[in-house]
């Protein structure tokens, strides 16, 4: 086990396209971290550089206490598990488990070969570890539970299972760091969600450093004890996956953590009586006090309002709701729940997640209220920081 550290990590590739700009970070001894973002955002380079399966053009990468820029990916100690799982064809699970560490052992065997002839006492240390290698496999297979598959080629398994038994030969290795490339994306949807329950249950017995890639945000959420959002190349926020919801950065990470995505309204903020307000064509929505009080040094500026559509109802409720009107266009049903799509009178969509019982179809006008106290203000500035945010959050997103 152990901490791995990028410090101002670059990826020019061949060309000129930089794929990831001076990215810094501490990933914690056993921390799991998940690196999350749009495709092309450079998430995948940024694992195969840890992994040391792409050169890094500035930088350094430490695992441990060892600058490994240079190293060779087999000496760096980590498991990386493929999103096609690369299984080999033509080896049973038990043997696509074990392969690794067997290889491991044939290149001991063979120096001792080269330098000293066989001895009984190391005939039987050879034995030994065999043996170990056979337990470690049975109980990686134990705790995925792939007993009953040891003896299949992977040709015999279904999606699930061979995703199982690339995590399994990953276990088996007993590496420093994992590192996990998309493992569930080959998937469909229900499988997806039920390994990614088992992941977290292997998670809480298994507590290996891990970085784990993906562009599901809600994966993201779920597994990690921390979360990059990129986009570009370059990290918008690390926090955790409770701070990125909550107090995102700036309007992309708004906009990419979360289902359904944060609404977002233009507008501008000006001053009436004591309080602040949000216009937005003919709407003004009152800021909450303390809000209020953080924004003052922005009153004239054009700004973006984010509301997450929890946040939105018909009646919420809520201390400090503002009203704002609109048209239903579309209503889709999910049980409880319901996602209601309007638009504002300014024609700008938004779209509400509200009871499933509230009375409203498409065409009704209808009034909105919305939970002020827990809404977002972006700069629509370069990089649309959020503005909103109390000051020891501000100061501590990237
Ligand atoms: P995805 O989820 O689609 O895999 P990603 O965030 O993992 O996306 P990367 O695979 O890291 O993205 O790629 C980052 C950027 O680098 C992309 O724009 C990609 O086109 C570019 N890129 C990747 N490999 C090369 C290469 N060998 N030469 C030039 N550009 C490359």
């Amino acid at each position: 086990m152990a901490e791995v550290i990028l410090d101002k990590v670059s990826k020019t590739y061949p060309g000129g396209f930089e794929a990831v700009r001076a990215f810094s970070l501490d990933i914690r001894d056993e921390e799991f971290v998940v690196l999350v973002g749009p495709s092309g955002c450079g998430k995948s380079t940024t694992l195969r550089m840890v992994a040391g399966l792409e050169d890094i053009t500035g930088g350094t990468i430490r695992i441990g206490d060892r600058v490994v820029n240079e190293v060779a990916p087999k000496d760096r100690d980590i498991a990386m598990v493929f999103q096609n799982y690369a299984l080999y064809p033509h080896m049973t699970v038990f043997r696509n488990m074990a392969f690794a560490l067997m290889l491991r052992r044939q290149h001991g065997a063979f120096d001792n070969l080269l330098g000293r002839v066989l001895t009984p006492g190391r005939f039987r240390a050879a034995r030994q570890e065999r043996q170990g290698i056979d337990e470690r496999v049975r109980a990686a297979a134990e705790m995925l539970g792939i007993t009953s598959l040891l003896d299949r080629k992977p040709s015999a398994l279904s999606g699930g299972q061979r995703q199982r038994v690339a995590v399994g030969r990953a276990i088996v290795r007993e590496p420093k760091v994992f590192l996990f490339d998309e493992p569930l994306s080959n998937l469909d949807a229900k499988l997806r969600v039920e390994m990614r329950a088992e992941l977290k249950h292997l998670r809480q017995r298994v507590s290996t450093t891990t970085i784990y890639v993906t562009h599901d945000q809600e994966e993201a959420m779920t597994l990690g004890d921390r979360v990059v959002v990129m986009k570009d190349g370059v990290v918008q926020q690390c926090d955790t996956p409770f701070a990125t919801f909550e107090r995102p950065a700036n309007r992309f990470v708004a906009g990419f953590v979360g289902t359904p995505p944060m609404n977002f309204l233009e507008g501008s903020l000006a001053l009436d009586g004591d309080g602040l307000v949000f216009v937005h064509g003919p709407d003004r929505l009152a800021l909450a006090p303390e809000m209020a009080a953080r924004m003052k040094p922005h009153v004239g500026k054009n700004l973006t309002l984010g509301i997450r559509p929890e946040l939105l109802a018909v009646a919420g409720g809520w201390r400090h709701a503002a009203d704002l009107p609109g048209s239903v266009r579309v209503t889709e049903p999910l049980g409880d729940r319901m996602d209601v799509h309007l638009r504002t009178r300014q024609d700008e969509a938004l779209t509400a997640r509200i009871d499933a019982r509230t009375r409203v179809a498409p065409g009704d006008d209808v009034m909105l209220q919305v939970d002020m106290e827990r809404v977002h203000l972006f700069d629509t500035a370069a990089g649309e920081p959020n503005l909103s945010l109390p000051p020891e959050a501000a100061a501590s997103p990237a």
